[in-house]
């Protein structure tokens, strides 16, 4: 399990430290807010939805490196992809950050994905690293209202 830890450990570093897709849009088709009072985590997600495709998808807000992380790297594979592909890929997410520690994890199948794996230690950073894709399933219903993870 070396290679996850580093992969891990690079991804979360690499998205602390330079966020993608950072800001808000001005006149976005969808948005959410979410919040996870356990850790204090907040953001705003502002989408560009049309035919069915996340043609541009923005964050802001403040929380911890896993959050941040979590929302970046989510940012960065929803571009561009249908909310179908999303909501799959939320799947596949999940799935990782809940599974048992004993679960190998396919790096090759998963790609960055995988480096959040590494939440599945970590119940409450579980919540940490599914804020942004809660609050993304939310903006993509169309649901404004305030997404919590409690
Ligand atoms: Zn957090």
């Amino acid at each position: 399990m070396g290679d996850l830890r580093d992969l891990y450990q690079e991804v979360i570093l690499d998205h602390t430290k330079s966020p993608r897709n950072f800001g808000r849009l001005e006149t976005p088709s969808h948005r959410a807010e979410g919040h996870n009072p356990l850790c204090g985590d907040h953001l705003t997600l502002t989408l560009e939805i049309a035919d069915e495709c996340v043609r541009e998808v923005l964050f802001e807000g403040a929380g911890c490196s896993i959050s941040t992380a979590s929302a970046s790297l989510m940012t960065q594979m929803v571009k561009g992809k249908t909310t179908s592909e999303a909501n799959e890929l939320f799947k596949k997410f999940h799935a990782v950050v809940t599974s048992s520690m004993d679960t190998e994890i396919d790096i090759a199948e998963l790609g960055k994905l995988a480096a959040l794996a590494g939440v599945r230690k970590f119940p409450v950073r579980v919540k940490c690293a599914s804020l942004a894709w809660h609050t993304l399933q939310a903006a993509i219903r169309g649901d404004q209202d305030f997404v919590t993870t409690e």
